[in-house]
């Protein structure tokens, strides 16, 4: 059976370069990175130079940089470090209710803590206003956290001009950019970003590795203890293995950035083309144009967005859900019912998410199967 990967946005395929880059430092390269020897400094000179490509690469220096456990945590130490280094100043923090859950549950925290949260609304197509962001602006307000590109959908904030605001209104801005780094052009020297989260394996680099980008003069407080790996900001050993991979990573999406993008939108236009000719009452989420390349959301009405992952699992194509699934009952996902879309066409949603390694075939194909199985899920559905 075929086997086709549409999950792009949860997690990609590491690339058979990058595991190689990483080898040797999980074999005769295994020195910890503060040991004064040969092994450690060998370390340390590795574990520096994959901090100044990364920050070439994103316009920022090398000491702008810090290594995390994943975008989770680079997520966490953000709000969690601004908050508590500023809390004598104000008190309130301005999100959106379509972040991830490692930004949303990490407010929400700070709400049982005396903190007061805005959660700004998307629009239909799931983008964020600057100006819905600048009338959020309040005398105590200490942060905003906007992300760069949303995980379900695919649109695209504009942090150009919500960091012009942040800036105008002296307001730490950070943005969680998971899923635009490395596919997205992002120049640091040029925006007025303060804090960005980043990931390793949403851009075909391991788990367990992502950074946290500070901006210069920005200051947080610890999240964490231990030793004073990372300049105090982040204790623990170093993940040589997880820093190097991510370096290749980031090596690989530079020198392909544009031709990737360009392919992986062309085959998911086309994805999207097809299955408008072939399959009626289909409805897009997402923005027209203002979305990630990869990105395709749809709701197909009248069918479980579960029922058609499952068949379509059946047949080897793997996409995901726009809904979590809790313990037997459907939550409809908070993305999409931040956009307004309506609970029954939310739970019919799926999403497809591209990415390097698909193919024209890989749309063909799945394009063929889609149109048998809603066929066949329309006509036992009770809707
Ligand atoms: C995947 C993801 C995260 C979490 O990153 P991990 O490295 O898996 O912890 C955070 N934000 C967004 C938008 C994501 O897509």
């Amino acid at each position: 059976m075929q086997k086709i990967y549409f999950d792009h946005s949860a997690t990609t395929p590491v690339d058979p370069r990058i595991v190689d880059a990483m080898i040797p430092f999980l074999s005769e390269k295994f020195g910890n990175a503060s040991s004064i020897h040969s092994y450690g400094r060998e370390a340390k000179v590795a574990l520096e130079e994959a901090r100044e490509f990364i920050a070439d690469f994103c316009g920022a220096h090398a000491n702008e940089i810090y290594f995390t456990s994943g975008g989770t945590e680079a997520d966490n130490m953000a709000i969690l470090g601004v908050a508590r280094q500023l809390a004598e100043k104000g008190k309130h923090i301005i999100t959106s209710a379509m972040e991830h859950h490692a930004v949303l549950h990490t407010c929400e925290y700070l709400q049982k803590q005396g903190f007061e949260v805005t959660y700004l609304k998307p629009d239909q197509y799931g983008e964020i206003h600057p100006e819905a962001v600048a009338e959020a602006i309040r005398e105590n307000t200490i942060l905003i956290s906007i992300m760069h590109a949303n995980n379900e959908v695919g649109t695209i904030n504009s942090i150009e001009k919500i960091g012009e605001i942040a800036y105008e209104k002296k307001v730490l801005f950070h943005t969680d950019a998971v899923q635009s780094f490395g596919k997205l052009p992002i120049d640091l020297s040029k925006l007025n970003v303060d804090l960005m989260s980043m990931s390793g394996h949403k851009i075909y680099g391991p788990k367990g590795v992502g950074i946290l980008f500070v901006k210069k003069g920005v200051r947080l407080q610890q999240t964490s203890f231990g030793g004073a790996h990372e300049r105090n900001k982040r204790p623990g050993t170093e993940n040589i293995t997880g820093i190097i991979g991510l370096a290749k990573a980031v090596e690989i999406c530079k020198n392909n950035l544009e031709s990737d993008e360009d392919k992986i939108g062309k085959f998911r236009d086309l994805l999207l083309k097809k299955i408008n000719e072939n399959i009626p009452r289909v409805y897009l989420n997402g923005h027209p144009n203002k979305r990630s390349a990869g990105l395709l959301n749809l709701s197909f009405q009248g069918i479980e967005g579960e029922a058609l992952l499952l068949s379509l699992d059946l047949k080897g194509v793997a996409a995901s859900s726009g809904s979590a699934c809790t313990s037997g009952s459907v939550e409809p996902s908070h993305v999409l019912s931040a956009m307004g879309v309506k609970p029954e066409l939310a739970q019919s949603s799926i999403r497809f998410s591209l990415g390097r390694g698909n193919t024209i075939e890989d749309v063909e194909y799945t394009v063929e199967i889609l149109v048998e199985i809603v066929e066949r899920l329309r006509a036992m559905s009770p809707l």
